[in-house]
């Protein structure tokens, strides 16, 4: 079975828009618990390197280390276990919550301004980038760059994610690296 509720989110995804596909480099930002890797591996991706501030059981077939997305270090680190650039980057990642809604926002569009910069440095050209991030606020600066760093970039809210929570996805895909 899956590790976690949030697997059904990257299915709904990635049924939609066909990102992961067999042979492919994937790394997974906020792994933890491993739910996103094990649906990697299932869609046939040929490594999977993934991260999180907290110990994962490990997933057959992906390589799950403990630490800080942002350690200077990290993105090398994982490129160097896949053995190339990656052609996917999804981050799930969210902080704790502090129950103040502005706190909140501004902390996970940090995380995932931080993800657009790692995936910048570690996906290959035409490659594909998936984000967590929150409705409303200061999204602006970060789309802009998306903008002109891929071919295309939409937001999702897939099913699985509560009606209830601002949480959306923003799926990029055709990283054109000269844009930057
Ligand atoms: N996609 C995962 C799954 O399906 O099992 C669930 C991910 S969970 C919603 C978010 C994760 O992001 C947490 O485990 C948290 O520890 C991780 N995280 C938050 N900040 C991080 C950071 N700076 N570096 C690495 N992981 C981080």
């Amino acid at each position: 079975g899956w590790r976690s509720r949030a697997a059904f989110k990257l299915i709904e995804i990635d049924d939609r828009f066909h990102l992961i596909r067999p042979g492919m480099r994937i790394i997974d930002l906020g792994a933890a618990p491993g739910g996103w890797a094990q649906v990697a591996v299932k869609r046939g991706a040929a490594q999977v390197a993934g991260v999180d501030l907290l110990p994962v059981d490990p997933v057959s077939g992906a390589t799950l280390v403990e630490g800080d997305f942002t350690d200077p270090e990290m993105p090398q680190r994982l490129i160097d276990l896949l053995g190339g650039p990656a052609d996917l980057v999804m981050s799930d990642m969210a902080p704790n919550t502090t129950g103040h809604s502005a706190t909140d926002h501004m902390r996970i569009m940090g995380l995932a301004e931080g993800a657009l910069d790692f995936a910048t440095e570690v996906l290959a050209e035409g490659g594909s980038f998936i984000a967590k991030v929150f409705q409303g606020g200061s999204e602006r600066q970060m789309l802009d760059s998306m903008k002109r760093a891929f071919a295309t970039v939409r937001h999702v809210k897939p099913p699985a994610s509560r009606k209830e929570s601002s949480e959306l996805y923003v799926v990029a895909t055709g990283f054109r690296p000269e844009r930057l």
